[in-house]
């Protein structure tokens, strides 16, 4: 699904290598959590493959489904299957959140070739995905994110995520302070919308997300690259036993 490869990235700005040859393979219908040192590159990674202005990407490549990425502008990513989900949602006062979804679900359909679904077929999906998310109807015509408390932006997230129907997730879920009921919102929409034909990549701090999402592969980031990939026990290690060891080893 998503194939990333030696990537090498640097700020435009300033003479900085952020990622230093990251490589990470996510196969079709797998969770994969990246958890890591703050600092190591982890948002850059997704803030890159998002295409976020501001990075320069010198080395590498990270294809999805054998595309590049990295040669598409942001809207052509979506098109072609990858979603991100941020640590702080944009909120866009005036502009109702129903509107907002019809508008990026359209912006995609038109990219991938298909028609424009109508006011009336829109209502019934989205109602339809609010249910099965537990989503308040009403959260649907507030505009986008404006005055919405933790748990709602992140039940928006999610719903965002239902209506574009991504092959591929991103989650950045770093320093974003999750209390315990929305990190429980966050795994129960991720269990929700996995699939054998979707993916996912999580990234994290908290261990305990990871108890609600059971990644299938965890990768430990330090210092812009991968330093260690193993199973969910990976996590647990990290979080009993600090990054400390792993930098030692190594350093
Ligand atoms: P993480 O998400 O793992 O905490 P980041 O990707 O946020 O790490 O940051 C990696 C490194 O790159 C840090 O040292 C950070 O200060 C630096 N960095 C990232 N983006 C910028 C930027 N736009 N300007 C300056 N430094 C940046
Ligand atoms: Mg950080
Ligand atoms: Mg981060």
């Amino acid at each position: 699904m998503l194939e990333i490869k030696n990537l090498h990235v640097k700020l435009e700005e300033e003479d900085k290598q952020i990622l230093k040859g990251v490589n990470l393979s996510i196969e079709p219908g797998t969770v994969h959590a990246i958890m890591g040192p703050n600092g190591s590159g982890k948002s850059t990674l997704s803030y890159v493959l998002s295409g976020k202005d501001g990075y320069e990407v010198t080395e590498g490549s990270a294809t999805l489904e054998g595309e590049e990425l990295l040669d598409m502008e942001a809207e052509e990513r979506a098109a072609a299957g990858l979603f991100l989900a941020f640590q702080y949602p944009v909120e866009i006062p005036g502009v109702g959140n129903m509107t907002f979804l019809r508008t990026a679900v359209n912006a995609q359909r038109k990219a991938r070739g298909q028609d424009e679904m109508s006011a009336a077929d829109f209502l019934k999906v989205i109602r339809a995905k609010a249910k099965d998310l537990k989503i308040d109807a009403d959260m649907l015509k507030r505009p986008v994110n404006v005055g919405f408390s933790g748990g709602e932006k992140k039940r928006n997230e999610i719903l965002q995520m239902a209506m574009l129907e991504p092959k591929m997730c991103i989650l950045d879920e770093t320093d974003s302070g999750l209390d315990v009921d929305a990190m429980k919102l966050v795994a129960d929409g991720v269990n929700a919308l996995r699939d054998a034909g979707r993916s996912f990549l999580v990234i994290t701090h908290y261990q305990r997300l990871l108890d609600h999402i059971k990644p299938d592969v965890v990768h430990i980031m330090a210092d812009g690259r991968i330093i260690k990939t193993g199973g969910p026990e990976l996590a647990l290690e990290v979080e009993n036993e600090g990054y400390a060891d792993l930098l030692a080893e190594n350093a």
